[in-house]
């Protein structure tokens, strides 16, 4: 196992018996191993300059609680910025809005956006009792629409019926016309993927909003692609404009760098956070708990 960051700056700093003031080098040395253990850790270089330069400013001069060592005090500065750099709290997903809610899902193929849907419709029913909805859009590959419809039988969650040679705009119209109908509270519509980003995929999400106007538009990202995880979730918010992130495959990144790039590069929340394939592997994103598994 990697020594973890927290044990890297307390040997650093250790021999800093004496108590007092942090002093400058010792927090230059103390920032290059954050720097190194934050690099290991898959967040983005860009991020991981302008985290070390915020530490660096509240670190320097920092007086020493008499109760702490000064690796503790230091430990507790990167605890708190990673904190507020993750987002200070907890966000659910928003569903103020008059009724149907309609939650758009994008990404690319195979983040997982097809899995979190399931997943989001199957939390929003039990725990929130809220009448869900889910609509495929993905007219280019009929085996997600089926997808979708097998994930919605076995959790008990409606599903759109499938018209094949209708266009995504068409389906999420009458998406919305059946949840109307239907009594629906929420409906969730799962966006087709491309392996990359791409000006066909951009333009036909970018319609599918104006046409239902969504109140949350969820970038589903894949935490193991690390950098390319980042600069999707920059395209989307700069092409369509997201509203909070859904990553995925948390349970595979035992570094946990990705939460803090996706945050500083797009400024929005990450929402919720996919830890397995099952139906109920979705956590509430918790900034504590994720700064706590980069300091290890
Ligand atoms: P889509 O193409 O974006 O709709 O991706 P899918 O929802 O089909 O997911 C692709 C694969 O990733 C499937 O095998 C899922 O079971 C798996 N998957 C999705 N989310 C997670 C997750 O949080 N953890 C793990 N381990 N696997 C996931």
């Amino acid at each position: 196992m990697f020594e973890t960051l927290t044990d890297r700056l307390g040997g650093i700093l250790e021999k800093l018996t004496k108590r007092g003031a942090l002093s400058e080098s010792d927090v230059n040395e103390a920032m290059r191993e954050v720097r190194r253990a934050l690099l290991e850790a898959d967040v983005a270089l860009d991020v991981v300059k302008s985290f070390t330069d915020r530490v660096r400013v509240r670190a320097v001069g920092a007086e020493v609680l008499r109760s702490v060592t000064p690796g503790q005090m230091l430990i507790k500065i990167v605890h708190d910025e990673l904190i507020k750099t993750l987002g200070s709290d907890a966000q659910a997903i928003d569903l103020d809005a008059p009724a149907p809610v309609a939650i758009l899902m994008v990404g690319l193929q195979g983040s997982g956006k097809t899995t979190s849907t399931a997943k989001i419709a199957r939390r929003l029913t039990e725990r929130m009792k809220r009448k869900v909805l889910m609509a495929s859009l993905d007219t280019r590959r009929p085996a997600a629409m089926e997808q979708l419809a097998v994930l919605g039988e076995q959790n008990g969650i409606a599903t759109l019926p499938i018209v094949t040679g209708q266009q995504p705009v068409q389906i999420a119209k009458r998406a919305m016309e059946a949840a109307r109908l239907g009594g629906f509270d929420v409906v969730l519509l799962d966006t087709a993927g491309r392996t990359t980003v791409d000006e066909a995929l951009m333009a036909e999400v970018a319609d599918v909003k104006k046409q239902v106007s969504p109140h949350e538009v969820l970038l589903v990202a894949d935490a193991l692609t690390g950098q390319d995880a980042v600069n999707t979730a920059r395209a989307f918010e700069e092409r369509v404009g997201i509203t909070g992130i859904v990553l995925t495959r948390v349970d595979g990144d035992g570094r946990g760098g990705a939460a803090l790039s996706m945050r500083h590069a797009t400024g929005k929340p990450i929402k919720l956070l996919g830890t397995g394939e099952k139906a109920d592997a979705l956590e509430d994103f918790d900034p504590a708990r994720v700064a706590g598994r980069i300091l290890g």
